[in-house]
């Protein structure tokens, strides 16, 4: 495992847990918005910690920690992300995956041994603009389809989530994304945040009220939709 961040606590990436984070180094997609421009641009500039290290702590803060949020990067990139999802399991404590779903295999031998008690994976944007939105020409939706149906079709618990850019998404895209998703149990829109590490600047965030509008309707689709971050 190449971890580059780790946090020990964190009220924030594990919903309704005390959790800490570790961020893989490394990603697949170039999402012009994306926060974390060192892990996926430069992982080789970051210091890792060492893996016996964390597990050392992790297993120190058992009883004060619930769980532990893996993300990145992209996390299923890493050769050993599921013996050390495995190693974390055996410490009592519950792990959530964050991914983009674009490796399905492996998304898949985690759901089928049961192995993370949540997974939150980004939808990032409606599958005609998918491409764009993940800095990729000529991109192949299936591998995200895929992994979509998996989640919907699985008994882990889940969340479908898009962080919101004016300058890519509007509300034709969250129709396309709501009819896509029917049905899934939760849904999160994240406003847009411009910091330095940004892949390309210039974005911007939408008001409250415009993403309030887009959640009244998604509603039409999903039972659960919630702006966060606000
Ligand atoms: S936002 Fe996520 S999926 Fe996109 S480049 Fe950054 S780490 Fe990768």
């Amino acid at each position: 495992m190449q971890i580059l961040g780790f946090n020990k606590l964190t009220l924030l990436d594990y919903p309704e847990h005390v959790g800490s984070t570790i961020f893989t180094g490394g990603c697949n997609f170039r999402c012009p918005f994306c926060q974390n421009g060192d892990l996926v641009l430069n992982p080789e500039t970051v210091e890792p910690f060492s893996l016996d290290e964390v597990l050392k702590t992790l297993k120190e803060r058992v009883g004060r920690v619930e769980g532990v949020c893996i993300t990145g990067g992209e996390p299923t990139l890493q050769p050993d992300l599921i013996p050390f999802i495995s190693e974390v399991k055996a410490l009592g404590l519950k792990v959530k995956l964050d991914t983009n779903g674009y490796r399905p295999d492996v998304l898949s031998e985690i759901l089928n041994q049961k192995l993370v008690d949540y997974v939150a994976m980004d939808i990032k944007n409606s599958k005609e603009k998918y491409g764009k939105t993940v800095g990729i020409a000529h991109f192949d939706t299936a591998p995200i389809e895929h992994s979509v149906n998996m989640l919907m079709q699985s008994s882990i618990d889940y969340e479908f989530r898009t962080t919101v850019v004016k300058e890519l998404h509007d509300k034709n895209d969250f129709a396309a994304i709501g009819e896509w998703i029917k049905g899934a149990p939760k849904y999160f829109l994240q406003g847009y945040v411009e910091s330095d590490n940004v892949l390309c600047k210039g974005f911007s965030a939408y008001e409250k009220d415009e993403l309030e509008s887009f959640r009244e309707l998604l509603l039409k689709y999903i039972k659960h939709v919630e702006i966060r971050g606000l």
